[in-house]
């Protein structure tokens, strides 16, 4: 039996008092309804109006992928907020594909107009201005300069070639002054840390995720570069939470496109929930038009054309790296 976590305890003020919208709502129940139906609530303008029709895309190996006009008018309209359904589904499928959960049912997806969406709206969901964060040091630049802005109390964590050092992070938390202000969130990127690009071992997760569960503290784990890494990553914080205590943040920017802002991120039910009532009141979902094009290839790919393009993206990175090594040992060797 699975440890349940009292996410009551994690949630910010804010997100404690979210409460669905109700326009929003109506869209996800619209979306669910047969075709037939004629919606008053949601003020979704008639896409039959918008000037677009329809659209072929060529990709890189001349084969294309088109958006009919029945694909084109959802991609230009109101979506639900967590996501285009069979995009989410597909989502879904990856995750399992690459991490296997444990419980999968404890958990769900959400679209977001890229990781840094996901990621600001995580901040929010479980901090207070002048509360603690447990990050890594050194430490995404985008993500601090969030929370400085946010007013959240950052505290650096150590990291050496194995990602954050478990050892640290427990004298941190051992010598905390004040019980009832221990912190209650850990942010880390595991795999090729920006700006360290350390990976985090197995072992490490384990230590750390160990740490978790003393201190009783969520794991935000930002994990863009997941597919870039030359040898394939370690098991994830996701695959390995047995309490539900994680929030995992998938990033395509990486890996299809930067500009289509698409990310997801996967989250314990309630957490999740919380996440939906936010974005429903804030961009309201991530552009339908880039989940769109983004569902059409993912469905021409399937999962192993998915793997293969992230393991040419890998190689090419890989070469980068070699070529960068060797350029720094002729022309800076001495200096
Ligand atoms: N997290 C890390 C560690 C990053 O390096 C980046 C971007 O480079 C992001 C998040 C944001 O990615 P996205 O383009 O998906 O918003």
């Amino acid at each position: 039996m699975p440890n349940c976590l009292d996410y009551a305890r994690f949630l910010s003020r804010a997100a404690a008092r979210r409460q669905p919208s109700a326009i929003r709502e109506a869209t996800q129940l619209f979306a669910r309804s047969p075709p037939s139906t004629i919606s008053f609530a949601s003020g979704s303008p008639n896409a039959s109006l918008f000037p677009f029709k329809e659209a072929t895309i060529t990709l890189k190996d001349d084969t294309t992928i088109q958006l009919d006009s029945s694909a084109m008018a959802k991609a230009l309209q109101y979506l639900p907020t967590p996501g285009q359904a069979d995009l989410l589904e597909w989502l879904r499928k990856l995750q399992i594909r690459y991490h296997s959960p444990i419980d999968f049912k404890r958990y769900e997806l959400c679209v977001t107009n890229g990781s840094m969406e996901g990621l600001s709206k995580v901040f929010e969901l479980l901090l207070n201005t002048t509360e603690p964060i447990l990050v890594d040091s050194p430490c995404y630049s985008g993500s601090l300069d969030f929370l400085r802005g946010f007013g959240a109390n950052i505290i650096s964590v150590n990291t050496d070639s194995n990602g954050m050092n478990a050892e640290y992070l427990n004298n941190i938390l051992s010598n905390w002054s004040d019980s009832n202000t221990l912190p209650r969130v850990l942010y880390t990127i595991p795999n090729g840390s920006n700006p360290t690009g350390a990976s985090m071992s197995h072992e490490r997760k384990k230590d750390i995720y160990n740490i978790a569960q003393k201190y009783n503290l969520l794991i935000i784990e930002d994990d863009p570069y997941y597919f870039l890494q030359f040898k394939k990553p370690d098991p994830s914080f996701l695959s390995m939470d047995t309490d539900g205590r994680v929030i995992r943040l998938d990033s395509m920017s990486k890996v299809l496109s930067a500009g289509m802002r698409l990310g997801f991120l996967t989250a314990p039910i309630p957490l999740w929930q919380k996440l939906v009532y936010h974005q429903q009141v804030t961009s309201m979902h991530a552009s339908s038009l880039s989940q769109m094009v983004a569902l059409k290839l993912l469905e021409k790919w399937g999962l192993s054309g998915f793997h293969q393009h992230t393991e040419q993206i890998s190689k090419f990175y890989e070469n980068q790296k070699v070529l960068m090594v060797n350029a720094i040992k002729k022309h800076l060797n001495g200096i």
